[in-house]
């Protein structure tokens, strides 16, 4: 057993950023464990991946290519399964996403191998890998490794590593499936879209966010119009999401978006619980504002404010005009 298999995943013609950023974590072990980096790609329009999927330090695509267009959790499983027993990848890498989520671990009970899910740290490790995810609602990170496992399968958390920019040099290998039996299984009803939503905190430069020290709902409005002044992308804390007084695509956290892109983060009656720090504490800059001196907020902030939001809201107000 030698080398990386990573699984690509795509969805109404378009290549998932986690595919990539698959690739991106491959590459940090690709050394250490030795062997190729293999990328798989399934479906009707498989094909129509691999020039994207085709980034330095991949050595071979493996296309698998199906009938059903759709995604479909047995015909992805059946095709791990065969590509893994084809080319005895040492570790397999499949996106924490809902399509990963539905076949991963039936892969590794089929291969007889390691498995550990929503995987945000790798390492090597004596005994191969060493893979970090997180324990008790996100308030612990455990490590993992697999001894005597000469197969370990991760599903890996989006927006965590990089995903390598350029051309590679992979070369490209049908893999054909015998797939009697499997298809069927599952039936596509069809699409459904979330909420529209204009703003992308993992994107945004700059975030003015939101948590219960705001109060009310009511005050929202007040919030929202000074992060527009400001140029500012409107976050906030799950409870503020939960409430719905902001729509989900404004949550930051574990269980929200990983604000990556982020240089400033302007943190506003904001708690700092661990799971809200999980997607904002590696921002450069960190503005808190919170009238407890010894919120958790406090620890990674770079600048803190103790102080009510609401008065600093009037100052930040007038000085802007
Ligand atoms: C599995 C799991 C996943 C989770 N995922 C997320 C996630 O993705 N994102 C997330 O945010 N949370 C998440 N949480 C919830 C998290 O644990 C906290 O409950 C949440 O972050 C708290 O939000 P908050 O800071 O807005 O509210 P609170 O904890 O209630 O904090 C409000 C803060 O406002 C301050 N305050 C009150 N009034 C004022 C005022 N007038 N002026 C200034 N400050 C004031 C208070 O001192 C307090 O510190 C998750 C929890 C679990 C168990």
């Amino acid at each position: 057993m030698s080398g990386i298999l990573i699984v690509a995943e795509h969805t109404r013609g378009a290549l998932a950023d986690l595919s990539l950023e698959l690739i991106g974590a491959a590459l940090t072990l690709k050394e250490s464990l030795g062997g190729p980096l293999r990328a798989l790609v399934t479906g009707e329009t498989a094909e129509d991946f691999v020039s994207a999927l085709n980034r330095p330090g991949v050595d071979e695509i493996l296309v698998a290519k199906t009938d059903n267009p759709h995604f479909d959790a047995a015909v992805n499983e059946e095709a791990v399964v065969s590509a893994a027993l084809a080319v005895r990848p040492a570790l397999i890498l499949i996106g924490h996403s809902a399509s990963g989520g539905s076949f991963a671990a039936a892969v590794a009970v089929r291969l007889g191998s390691g498995f550990a899910a929503d995987v945000f740290g790798l390492e090597a490790a004596a005994s191969g890998v060493k893979a970090t995810r997180g324990a008790y609602g996100g308030k612990v990170n455990v490590e993992l490794d697999f001894p005597d496992k000469p197969v370990v399968v991760l599903t890996v958390r989006g927006a965590t590593f990089k995903a390598p920019e350029g051309v590679g040099g992979a070369t490209v290998t049908p893999l054909a499936l015998a797939l009697d039996g499997v298809k069927g299984r599952c039936r596509h009803r069809g699409f459904e879209e979330a909420p529209a939503s204009n703003i992308d905190i993992g994107k945004a430069e700059f975030i003015l966010s939101i948590g219960r020290g705001i109060q009310d709902e009511k005050n929202v409005p007040r919030f929202a119009a000074l992060a527009e002044k400001l140029g500012a992308t409107l976050g906030c804390s799950r409870p503020v999401a939960d409430s719905g007084w902001l729509p989900k695509p404004h949550q930051v956290g574990l269980t929200g978006k990983v604000a990556g892109n982020c240089k400033l983060y302007l943190a506003l009656g904001i708690s700092g619980a661990v799971q809200h720090q999980h997607g904002m504490k590696h921002v450069e800059t960190i503005i808190a504002v919170n009238t407890d001196a010894n919120a958790p907020i406090y620890a990674v902030a770079t600048h803190g404010c103790a102080m009510d939001v609401f008065a600093f809201a009037d100052a930040l107000e007038r000085r802007i005009g």
